[in-house]
């Protein structure tokens, strides 16, 4: 039981006894024990008071019953190394925007391991959403009046300062499709996307093509680059990887999903930015091909001018009415 629970209960025990004290200590003859004391059985906290139909219930007011071990209480979870808002919210059937209202996050990055978070406030928590056998490829959101910016960092740090500094003067958060050897080089500039609210992706480590791999090989792939990035910031990216290249077949979404990668996150619109467009191209190829919940690729790198035209894409999506934010933002997670 954690601390926090067990604390909790004992006070409420303590609230329910000081309740029932007085009047039980003052008659002589011990009443019937408590109905709800006998379902429980050996509850390990309560005590079972004096009690008689004349007297309030206590129990019922403080501690109403549930049917999972006989009483009510909030469903805590204790953030371990490698989760984050997105694995927890889907192992309980809820989204991480209401587990981070629940829990008064600003961020949904501002988790630790050894944090623990509320659930649900009350009762027992519904049996988890089945794993499922194969990844979901994804490659748009639901028609909603949103896109979704992916930026995937491969290879060099480029454009991620001015990126980040954009995406911060406009109040968005985006998803980025992460390396385990590009957080290895760039350990602050990593934390900083997570500071800063970010939703990372799993990339791999160094970027092979997924269809050449064995199962084991993907299998390394996806945990070293998920180790990186739990070593430098405590959180872990799945349920959600994107295939370097965009390269998949039915195997490797097998293989994602054995892992715990159920999204398989492809795209909309590639803004072809690392095929060398320019700014003023990237911009309007990209405007011109917004729709209802559309994921768009990015890239950090040096070799692409997606950071300098990120401005000018923002303004044209607002104008068009799009709201923009990460591909979990946009799935609804
Ligand atoms: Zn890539």
């Amino acid at each position: 039981m954690a601390p926090t629970r067990r604390l909790w209960l004992a006070l409420t025990a303590l609230a329910v006894l000081a309740a029932v004290a007085i009047p039980a200590a003052s008659s002589a003859t011990p009443g019937p024990r408590h109905p709800y004391r006998d379902r429980v059985g050996a509850a390990p906290v309560l005590q079972a008071p004096a009690w008689s139909p004349a007297l309030p219930l206590p129990h019922r007011q403080v501690l109403p019953l549930t049917a999972r071990d006989g009483f009510a209480t909030d469903v805590r979870y204790m953030v371990r190394p490698g989760d984050n808002l997105y694995a927890i919210a889907r192992r309980y059937g809820t989204t991480s925007a209401v587990l981070a209202t629940r829990n008064g996050l600003a961020n949904k990055n501002a988790i630790r391991p050894g944090q623990e978070l509320l659930i649900f406030p009350v009762g027992p928590a519904p049996a988890p959403p089945p794993a499922p056998a194969s990844a979901a490829v994804i490659s748009r959101g639901p028609s909603i009046p949103m896109v979704a910016f992916s930026f995937d960092a491969g290879s060099d740090v480029g454009y991620t300062s001015l990126i980040l500094d954009v995406l911060k003067a406009n109040g968005i958060t985006a998803s980025f499709g992460m390396t385990g050897a590009w957080a290895d080089q760039n350990p602050s500039m990593l934390r900083r996307i997570v500071n800063e609210g970010h939703h990372l992706i799993n990339h791999s480590y160094n970027h092979p093509d997924f269809t050449t791999l064995t199962t084991a090989a993907r299998w390394d792939q996806l945990d070293r680059a998920d180790a990186a990035v739990t070593a430098l910031t405590g959180l872990g990216m799945k349920p959600y990887f994107r295939p370097p290249f965009g390269s998949q077949n039915a195997a490797v979404n097998a293989d994602l999903a054995a892992r715990g990668y159920y999204y398989n996150v492809m795209w909309t619109v590639d803004s072809w930015g690392w095929m060398g467009l320019s700014a003023a191209d990237i911009i309007s190829r990209c405007l011109s091909r917004a729709e209802p919940g559309a994921i768009f690729l990015y890239h950090v790198g040096i070799q692409s001018q997606d950071g300098p035209a990120l401005q000018a894409m923002i303004d044209g999506f607002r104008a068009q009415g799009y709201a923009i934010g990460s591909v979990a933002d946009v799935l609804g997670h």
